[in-house]
């Protein structure tokens, strides 16, 4: 049988039979340096042939999993409010399937709809969010609604305002203060994250990855890229680590821009990332 070449690499499954669902969202109106993150899902399918479906890291093959790539949502890009509602209404429809919901971006702030959706069939989550950026301002140039405010708003939205941070090396000073009593954040790595998740052990969790997390001398390919950041190795065990010990019942990746990296070394880093991911939701819903 010929591979199907408009989805990611063996995420074949029609959506009834499907445990795993991929929505992509190409929104990135809110960008502030670079644009182009709206042209993140279509790259990552499109150089997903690239890499293989077995995983040596898992001993496990993607073949194996039932997935169902969705392509990307319909968004009217130039409304912000629309397209949270759109991206919300998406990711409610695979909940109501009972399905597990993996959104691609587009800039962070798709993950407000994505946890808007989620607070409505689970209003007990916490956030896990790896980052560069804190993304906890009240504002930005005045507009609530931004990639640099996602996880404020997200915080005002949660009831359990648990919200976990690892990696972070870059914000206002007023960031930092908002989070000191506020959200639990680990500035610059992962450290210690098997011991600070403990608190959180078992629960059902929100799982958000931007990309810039990572070091940009591994991963360019991204909006605003700030200088050290973690390594892809890093990235990978404690993603390991957030699966192991939460019950992670969402999870999205954002903010790469295959547009700003000429290599193409993000995105394909990016696939390689999602491959592992997905076989990591495959094995936490056994
Ligand atoms: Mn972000
Ligand atoms: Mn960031």
């Amino acid at each position: 049988m010929e591979a199907k070449k408009d989805v990611f690499i063996a995420c074949e499954s029609s959506f009834n039979k499907a445990d795993i669902v991929i929505l992509g969202a190409g929104f990135d109106s809110t960008t502030t340096y670079r644009p182009g993150a709206r042209f993140a899902p279509a790259a990552i399918r499109r150089e997903s042939y690239s890499i293989e479906t077995f995983s040596p890291y898992q001993n496990k093959d993607l073949a194996d999993l039932k997935v169902c790539d969705t392509a990307d949502l319909e968004l009217p890009i130039s409304d912000t409010k629309k397209t949270l509602k759109a991206i919300q209404n998406g990711i409610e429809k695979v909940l109501k399937s009972n399905k597990f919901p993996l959104l691609i971006g587009g800039e962070h702030l798709v993950t407000l709809g994505a946890v808007r959706a989620v607070l409505n069939k689970h209003p007990d989550i916490c956030i896990v969010h790896f980052d560069a950026h804190a993304d906890l301002r009240d504002d930005y140039l005045s507009d609530k609604l931004s990639h640099s405010t996602v996880m404020r708003r997200c915080f005002e939205e949660l009831n359990s305002q648990q919200i976990f941070q690892f990696g972070i090396r870059s914000g206002e000073k007023q960031e930092f203060e908002f989070a000191k009593n506020l959200i639990f954040m680990t500035r610059f790595n992962f450290d210690n994250i098997e011991h600070t998740l403990q608190l959180i052990k078992g629960k059902r969790v929100y799982f958000t990855v931007d990309m810039d997390v990572l070091d940009p001398s591994q991963f360019p390919g991204t909006g605003t890229p700030e200088a050290g950041g973690v390594s892809f190795l890093d990235l990978l065990a404690a993603t390991k680590t957030v699966f192991d010990t939460c019950d992670v019942v969402a999870f999205d990746m954002v903010e790469l821009n295959p547009m700003v990296d000429p290599s193409g070394i993000s995105t394909s880093l990016s696939c390689k990332y999602l491959r592992e991911v997905l076989l990591y939701i495959g094995e936490s819903l056994k």
